[in-house]
């Protein structure tokens, strides 16, 4: 929490979040409405602790996603604003592409289909001989066919995520680290540093998003499940493969699979792995742990694997061996020829994804998923590659509130201080403008 100056307590806008969706939406807000407040409450001491600075930092070029879900619609986009904005800044970006191998007849199918969903999603994206795919990178190891995507890029998610907090400040943005969001309290929103009382807030929490819309009436059958990603990396002396190499991965399961990924200097590391965690931030040993959330998610997962619901049964077994760094190192071996898999030893930060399922539907989600009112506005689901979609994605964010904005009546009547907070700002919303006065295009994908 900066404690030289008063925060702004009833800011025309109030982001929760200081990962790389929040950070996003709160420069793309502040050059919207430039005559409004923004700021943004970040729970920790830095932007980026989370997910947005712990990811694979792959670029991905949207051949992956079906084409009517926000996925397809913002990975090339978002691929293509993300690298240009890392080359004009001089950010680490290393854009050697990537190959999908098959392992078999049985795969090839599923090659296929992605070469479909990138034909529809206007990705480019070569079908390869084996002999081509050797070409490409010695390492790799298809059956018969793989496919090539030269757009697809990496870069350090933590450098991009600091990059932006720092674009976002210069814009105008007040940033409060150390503030938690606790929950909705009236009109205003309860945090550990006091009430705020914002004209509009956009819940972009990541792992807690789901507690923060339900205290706003949204989201009410929807948890966000924790699965946590590890990685191993490889001694620097075996800088093998020099592509991105996935495996295809199974379309049902909202990740790719353990796969090699190519860093911004050249380093190699395999994961990540989709471990169910037992709480939100349960990265190591009994780091972060919350008994009560502990035992809410157990429960949860304890009821997936009798039930066996999207084949956690499966996942969970399949999933947990990969703390072993043989079976790890295992699943990378199947991509690769040459490689000495040995020489992957050393463990990596781990991430944490924030899945969510539905509670009644007994399903994962697949998609981004927003809620909300002419009050509030929740982003759910901001999985991967919400990294890769981020920059065109905060567009849609800010369209989505103002569509929004633009059902409610009286907006802007509203007293500022009817939760009692005690205000000393102006009267919120001030600078920004409703939907209907500017002409944008309507998202159309369906938002609750
Ligand atoms: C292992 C792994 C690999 C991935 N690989 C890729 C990839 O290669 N490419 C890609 O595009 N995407 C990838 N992703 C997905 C990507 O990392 C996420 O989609 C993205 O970072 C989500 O950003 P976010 O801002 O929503 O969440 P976060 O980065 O988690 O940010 C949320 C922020 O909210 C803060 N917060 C939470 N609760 C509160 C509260 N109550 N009050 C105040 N602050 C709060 C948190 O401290 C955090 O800083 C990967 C994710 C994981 C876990």
């Amino acid at each position: 929490m900066n404690l030289n100056r008063k925060p702004h307590r009833n800011p025309d806008l109030l982001i929760v979040g200081g990962g790389i969706v929040g950070l996003t939406v709160a420069r793309a807000a502040r050059a919207r409405w430039p005559d409004s407040t923004v700021t943004l409450l970040e729970k920790e001491e830095d932007v980026g602790l989370h997910a947005s600075g712990r990811n694979s930092g792959v670029l991905h070029a949207g051949f992956y996603y079906s084409a009517d879900s926000l996925k397809a619609r913002f990975s090339r986009e978002g691929t293509r604003r993300w690298t240009e904005l890392c080359l004009e800044r001089g950010l680490g970006i290393n854009r050697c592409g990537k190959l999908v191998v098959a392992q078999g007849p049985h795969e090839l199918e599923g090659l296929a289909e992605l070469k479909r969903r990138g034909d529809r999603n206007g990705v480019l994206l070569h079908e390869v001989t084996a002999q081509e795919a050797r070409e490409i990178d010695p390492a790799a190891k298809t059956h018969e066919r793989a496919l090539f995507s030269p757009n697809t890029a990496s870069v350090d998610p933590a450098e991009v995520t600091r990059a932006l907090a720092s674009d976002a400040r210069e814009a105008g943005v007040e940033i409060l680290f150390g503030t938690r969001a606790l929950q909705r309290r009236g009109t205003a929103l309860d945090t550990t540093a006091g009430l705020f009382q914002p004209g509009y807030l956009i819940n972009a929490a990541g792992l807690y998003a789901d507690r923060l819309a339900r205290s706003y009436g949204f989201g009410e059958d929807l948890d966000i499940l924790p699965f946590k990603g590890i990685y191993l990396y490889g001694d620097p002396q075996h800088r093998r493969p020099r592509v991105h190499i996935y495996p295809v991965p199974k379309l049902s399961r909202p990740w790719l699979g353990v796969h090699f990924t190519i860093g911004v200097q050249g380093e190699v590391k395999i994961g990540p792995t989709a471990i169910p965690a037992f709480w939100r931030e349960h990265y190591k040993g009994l780091q972060n742990l919350s008994l009560w959330e502990a035992a809410s998610i157990l429960l949860t997962e304890a009821g997936l694997f009798l039930r066996n619901d999207f084949e956690f049964r499966e996942i969970a077994m399949e999933e947990m061996r990969k703390y072993l760094r043989p079976v790890l190192a295992r699943q990378g071996a199947r991509l690769v020829d040459g490689t000495p898999m040995d020489s992957f030893r050393t463990w990596g930060k781990p991430g944490i994804r924030a899945q969510l399922f539905h509670r009644k539907e007994r399903k994962m989600l697949m998609d981004f998923h927003l809620e909300g009112d002419d009050r509030s506005l929740h982003i759910l689901n901001a999985v991967s590659p919400a990294f890769t979609c981020a920059l065109p994605f905060a567009e849609f964010v800010l369209d989505e509130v103002e569509v929004k904005m633009g059902e409610g009546a009286g907006l802007r009547e509203e007293p500022p201080d009817e939760a009692g907070s005690g205000h000393q700002d102006g009267p919120a919303r001030g600078g920004m403008e409703p939907a209907n006065a500017r002409s944008r295009n309507r998202p159309s994908a369906s938002t609750p």
